[in-house]
């Protein structure tokens, strides 16, 4: 399929090698990673394959540029953040049609990432001046108590395909504003909207070797020797649940101080006083924004008894309405998911439903023809022991189940190994706080089916995580807190 004038414009736009120490290079020995359109299964663009040496070159340079980031003014390291945020938003139309080449979803999907992306850079760009440390009087009045705030240092980063963008700014950001450098590592399906992000960061002003993109086919071979490395003082990981337990026995080599941002299994609760129209809106969003693909997609719809027939009709005739196509076409809805592995493993985890008793309402095959589509799909009456409920499906699919209790429908929601994010949907106040306090998660959308927001900490419990991304929460995973005991030998005054 030819690439229109536009794709290829934007294609040809991006920069494909690596970028260390503020130069782009070509990976030590020259190999290319190619990068597909999982809507054609075409080969778009190849980037640099990067080696240990060159993964190895980026923490140098990262080591090498904390030295003087660190001590760059805050409000300099704010006005570099805005300058970006500020190129972003003049290109947004542009970066949201690499993205969709690339990772698949609809350019309309596209332009959201890439809003709520720079919406990072922006928060963390007015929190670069207020990174505070505290002053206080101790407790025999004897003494003084003074806390710094300082950048923990050169940190490295690794994320998914998902959200190609938005995972990045998400770290990259409070990283910057505290005084942080850092290697970024991208998934190998989606390097170029990190590799367009690098030259922005560029053209904003960043001092080379604040920001080290390094893009590789063998993540685990180039990554673990860095991880292992006392240079790096942080890691931020955004990915699967089994790859985070690998790289956290990883950090116990040097006790390094990671955050995870892991795998999710939301529930989605519908009681019975809930505003049905609401609830099937919120579900749409929760269910199908990324096609699917998100950590915090709506993996099981947990509906009371009563409504549990007319929410199941109201969704299936939404989803089952859905344009699924490739995303750079007009009026599309849904885009493939990334590769064959992904749609084969939603395919699996479909038919072991149905095959166990789970009713097809809309759905439930794999698309013919090019690309990795597969159909939106709605299954009623899924049984318990259906893999889909415990497994986390991203993709297409709203598996549904019924509970008659308030009791039950919690207990069915923290029945799984994941705590990331969790909805309900109630007009009872009351049983709104009574379900949110028993509810294990780390986010909860109450009436509402999407929870990210630059200003808020995003991240999860149990087996989906530690630490938090956006909000004033963002900044603390980057920053170490120096305590200082002053004898100042007075009892309290004015200073109090
Ligand atoms: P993944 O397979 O865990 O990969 C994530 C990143 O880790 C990629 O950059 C990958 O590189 C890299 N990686 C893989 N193995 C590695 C290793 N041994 N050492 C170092 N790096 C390694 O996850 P994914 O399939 O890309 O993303 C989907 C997962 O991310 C889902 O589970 C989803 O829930 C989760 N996610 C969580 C959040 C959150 O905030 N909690 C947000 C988005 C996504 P390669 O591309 O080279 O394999």
């Amino acid at each position: 399929m030819a690439a229109t004038a536009d794709e290829t414009r934007v294609i040809d736009g991006v920069k494909t090698q690596l970028f260390i120490g503020g130069e782009w290079r070509d990976a030590t020995g020259g190999a290319t990673l190619d990068v597909e359109d999982p809507a054609t299964g075409e080969t778009i663009a190849s980037v640099a394959d990067a080696t240990h040496e060159d993964a190895d070159a980026a923490l140098a340079a990262a080591t090498e540029a904390f030295k003087t980031w660190r001590n760059v003014a805050p409000r300099d390291r704010a006005d570099i953040l805005r300058r970006a945020y500020d190129l972003i938003d003049a290109r947004a139309e542009e970066l949201a049609l690499l993205m969709t080449l690339e990772m698949g979803k609809p350019v309309s999907e596209s332009l959201g990432e890439i809003t709520y992306a720079n919406n990072f850079l922006r928060w963390y760009s007015e929190e670069a001046v207020r990174i505070n440390g505290r002053f206080t009087v101790n407790e025999t009045g004897k003494g003084r108590v003074l806390t710094l705030r300082q950048p923990i240092g050169p940190c490295l980063f690794i994320t998914p395909w998902n959200f190609p963008l938005a995972m990045g700014t998400r770290k990259i950001g409070p990283a910057l504003a505290t005084g942080c450098t850092c290697v970024v590592k991208p998934a190998k399906q989606t390097p170029l909207s990190m590799l367009a992000l690098a030259q922005i960061f560029e053209e904003a002003g960043l001092p080379g070797g604040v920001l080290n993109v390094i893009t590789a086919s063998s993540s685990g071979k180039i990554m673990q020797p860095l991880i292992e490395d006392p240079r790096v003082r942080k890691m931020s990981f955004t990915g699967s649940t089994p790859v985070g337990k690998e790289l956290i026995k990883q950090s116990a080599e040097q006790v390094l101080k990671v955050s995870m941002e892991l795998g999710g299994n939301a529930p989605f609760l519908v009681f019975g006083d809930a505003d049905l129209d609401a609830a099937v809106e919120g579900a749409l969003l929760a269910k199908m924004r990324n096609g699917g693909e998100a950590c915090t997609s709506a993996n099981r719809f947990h509906v009371h008894e009563s409504v549990a027939s007319e929410f199941a009709d109201k969704l299936a005739a939404k989803i089952g309405g859905l344009k699924v196509g490739r995303g750079t076409e007009d009026g599309i809805q849904v885009g493939p998911l990334i590769d064959e592995a992904q749609r084969s493993k939603v395919a699996e985890l479909v038919d072991d439903a149905v095959g166990k008793g789970a009713r097809v309402l809309t759905g439930g095959s794999r698309v013919d023809g090019a690309g990795y589509f597969y159909e939106p799909t709605v299954l009623a009456d899924v049984p318990q022991n259906a893999d889909l409920l415990s497994e986390e499906i991203f993709g297409p699919v709203a598996p549904i189940t019924t509970f008659s209790t308030d009791e039950e429908a919690i207990a069915a929601a923290n029945d799984t190994e994941y705590g990331l994010v969790s909805y309900l949907f109630t007009q009872d106040l009351g049983r709104a706080f009574r379900v949110i306090e028993g509810l294990e998660t780390g986010m909860i959308g109450l009436n509402q089916g999407m929870v990210s927001n630059a200003g808020a900490p995003f991240g999860g419990v149990k087996q989906s995580g530690f630490g938090r991304e956006g909000g004033p929460e963002g900044l603390d995973e980057y920053l170490e807190t120096k305590y200082v005991a002053m004898n100042v030998g007075t009892e309290p005054t004015a200073l109090q």
